[in-house]
């Protein structure tokens, strides 16, 4: 970018209306990676035709993101807390996202874990290990809590993040089955991914909106073949099934759907053409 004379890019925040909410896109950045070592379940040649058909050869960026959701009967919940600061520089970005639209980590009363990898909890921890959001509450999944603290066949790096991101929360997590969370909220488990991976749907005055958290990891390609796993699957077989369902659903109800790493701003609908299916990005509102 240097030698264009453009700044960093800093369009990290979009609103969108769900009802009487609204719910804010925010980037926390990005990795990259070659996908041959990160999609699984099908072939090089079947990667290469998915990245060729949506121009994104080579090394794909991968988008992290969260959502922020804000209503008249809701305190401010924020949906994920992305990668955090110190481990890749690409990423970490949430919080100067949330500062950017005026909002400050100490007026979130909620986070709503999708599931506890680190580029989705670490964020809740800084450099120091100390707590971002000081004055929330972090609700997460029980089973999902179990796997990463319990079980022993749990990858023991992605384990210690998570036990570090939720360490200065002891006292104040809120373990959840399937269900209504809080008003309006619905957790929505989506197992796979991780075993407790645990979507969540908001409805208001007749819309409602599902965040679905890793359903994707990397939407061209796993939206023309829906039976490609990511390496950071923990059990490929439940992660394949409950995408095939989860896209069904959306596709017939033409739900509105909101992904950790899809396509930032990360909110579409989704449509089948025959045995595959396309991201069509949603409209976002320019004011609140
Ligand atoms: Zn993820």
């Amino acid at each position: 970018m240097e030698q264009s004379g453009i700044e960093t890019s800093t369009a990290s925040v979009v609103h969108w209306k769900v009802g009487g909410l609204v719910i804010t896109s925010l980037s926390d950045g990005y990795f990259q990676m070659p996908m041959e070592r990160f999609v699984a379940g099908i072939s090089p040649a079947e990667i290469e035709t998915a990245q060729r058909a949506s121009l994104r050869e080579g090394n794909q960026r991968i988008n992290i993101n969260a959502y922020l959701i804000r209503g008249k009967d809701h305190r401010p919940i924020l949906v994920d807390a992305g990668l955090g600061k110190g481990m890749i520089p690409t990423a970490g970005k949430l919080l100067e996202a949330l500062q950017s639209i005026g909002v400050f980590a100490d007026e979130i009363k909620t986070v709503l874990l999708t599931h506890l990898h680190a580029d989705h909890c670490r964020g809740l921890i800084d450099a120091n290990g100390q707590a971002v959001y000081p004055n929330a509450e972090v609700v997460i999944s029980r089973a999902e809590f179990a796997y990463w603290f319990e079980e022993q066949g749990a990858d023991k790096d992605a384990a210690s993040l998570a036990h570090a991101a939720l360490k200065p929360y002891e006292g104040r997590i809120r373990f959840i089955e399937p269900g209504e969370v809080l008003p309006g909220v619905l957790a929505v488990a989506l197992p796979g991914h991780t075993p407790g991976h645990t979507g969540y749907q908001f409805d208001d005055g007749g819309d409602s909106i599902l965040i679905w958290g890793d359903v994707v990891n990397v939407p061209d390609v796993q939206s023309m073949f829906p039976r490609a796993g990511a390496v950071t699957d923990v059990n490929n077989l439940q992660t394949i099934k409950t995408r095939s369902e989860i896209f069904e659903k959306a596709a017939r109800e033409r739900l509105l759907i909101a992904g950790m790493h899809t396509e930032f701003p990360g909110i579409a609908q989704l449509v089948r053409d025959d045995d595959r299916f396309r991201f069509v990005p949603a409209s976002w509102i320019d004011r609140q």
